[in-house]
């Protein structure tokens, strides 16, 4: 079955895309841009869903749901914001058969027609904080489709916060950076920096953009993820405005932030191998297979029976997948869990049954190792604990490895092309220099860290004093 992928090495692009394809994930649409996001996709996205709601919601969010389409003339209000959705927007002209008399936007973001609702809904400051989230799905028109990274249409959660101070917007913007940053390290075992974005780089209509980026296998950089504090920009365009306790009135501060389907592919381009997909079992909507294996009649009915008390005993612990399926062999079975990237395998055949054990097998690192029934219920779950470390920890060495000073300008360029990775300057902080090093390289500047901002020297691109220390890479 491994034939079925293309090895890495050979092709990056073609590797991505048959891992997402055979393993199920997704599948290209008739619609050109979209995708089809398949079961074992979407259990994923379900578990990060689930998990991200559940920490939402322990911070104090609310869901709810907006339209679909917004009023053209809304998304003109915030100069900025119009700009740089311009490009990429879907707009709809016609409805039941008729000119439509206000062009209707399929949301790219929902920030204008959220705080057109917001105007109406706050008051006073007793309506402060407003926590909102919104589980949706977005439209960007796109060109080139990757499937997860780069489709015109895909799935988010979009925060929409008003705070009564500019503190509280920014601790609220932060909080949020941090809880992503958690869910990213520690659910799906990818480390991340964390910083602000150029100006060049943020958010249309932010003050400020806090994002996290995550390293690729293949050395190329992933945003996944940011927090915008958006300052006053929208709520003095949207007239959201609030009495205060002594009787004046004043205009909100605002946050959003989100995540994507597009942190699927970057579990699948953080992890995965020649062989497929490596879930961290932390989400693996399957955490365990157990594939049985026999020969004679009298063998089937000895490890369907171990096959059953097994069940019993891990059942509620772990999301456990008893594969009984008869007419396939059991190499085939590994093989298709193996490219679906579930993290462990349990082999049960009679030699196992004999010795009252099952073989454990990594996907991690395919390595093999008996676990004797008398305990088991135990053990699997501490295997599954050590697997999610392990990726952790291989993703963690592969990034600190690939973070690089970056030299001279020539020798910057050349680590570029040859290894990829991160790469540490410093920036004097001009527009200019940014979009040439943009032009030239393909580089960008992915983010300016939050920390060790005290170093000065001179300015990768131009020379000049500089105190601004940045990470640059390519990326998706
Ligand atoms: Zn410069």
């Amino acid at each position: 079955m491994s034939k079925v992928i293309t090895s890495r090495k050979e092709d990056p692009a073609r590797w991505y895309t048959d891992v997402v394809t055979r393993s199920e994930l997704a599948d290209y649409s008739p619609v050109k841009g979209c995708m089809v996001i398949r079961p074992l996709g979407y259990a994923l996205w379900e578990r990060i869903q689930g998990s991200l709601d559940a920490r939402f919601k322990e911070t104090g969010h609310q869901n709810a749901y907006f339209p679909l389409f917004i009023p053209e003339s809304f998304l003109h209000r915030e100069k900025a914001h119009v700009e740089g959705f311009s490009p990429e927007l879907a707009v709809v002209t016609i409805g039941g058969g008729k000119e439509l008399e206000e062009r209707l936007i399929v949301r790219p973001t929902s920030e204008t027609i959220i705080y057109s609702m917001f105007s109406k809904w706050i008051r006073s400051y007793r309506d402060l904080p407003l926590l909102l989230n919104q589980w949706a799905n977005v439209v960007r028109w796109e060109m080139r489709t990757r499937l997860f990274l780069r489709t015109t249409e895909f799935l988010w959660q979009e925060g929409h916060t008003a705070h009564a101070t500019e503190q509280e917007a920014e601790e609220e913007t932060l909080r949020i950076l941090d809880l992503y940053c958690d869910f990213v390290e520690s659910e799906m075992a990818l480390p991340v920096l964390r910083g602000i974005k150029s100006e060049q780089e943020k958010f249309a209509g932010a003050l400020r953009t806090y994002c996290m980026e995550a390293l690729m296998q293949d050395g190329r950089a992933l945003q996944a993820g940011t927090s915008h504090n958006l300052g006053q920009n929208f709520s003095k365009v949207f007239d959201v405005k609030f009495q205060n306790r002594e009787g004046g009135m004043e205009y909100v501060w605002q946050t959003s932030w989100g995540v994507s389907t597009r942190l699927i592919g970057a579990m699948v381009l953080g992890h995965g191998d020649d062989q497929g997909l490596i879930l961290p079992p932390a989400l693996a909507p399957t955490q365990v297979a157990l594939v049985p294996i026999w020969k004679t009649e009298e063998e089937k009915s000895q490890v369907r029976e171990a096959v059953a008390a097994i069940r019993n005993s891990l059942g509620g612990r772990v999301r456990l997948h008893a594969d009984m399926r008869e007419e396939l062999s059991p190499g085939f079975k590994f093989n298709e869990w193996e490219l679906k990237g579930v993290p462990l395998r349990l082999e049960l055949g009679p030699r196992d049954v004999a010795q009252r054990q099952v073989t454990a097998v990594s996907r991690l690192d395919r390595k093999k190792q008996p676990v004797p029934w008398d305990g088991l219920e135990n053990r699997v779950p501490e295997l599954l604990a050590s697997i999610q470390k392990g990726i952790y920890e291989r993703a963690l060495k592969f990034r600190d490895e690939n973070i690089r000073p970056s030299g001279s300008y020539p020798e910057f360029k050349e680590q570029l092309e040859s290894l990829g990775g991160f790469f540490e300057a410093l920036w004097c902080g001009s527009r200019q220099c940014e979009s040439m090093i943009k032009e030239e390289t393909k580089a960008t500047i992915r983010c300016i860290p939050l920390q060790g901002q005290d170093r000065r020297g001179p300015c990768l691109y131009c020379g000049s004093p500089a105190e601004t220390r940045v990470y640059l890479a390519r990326a998706y």
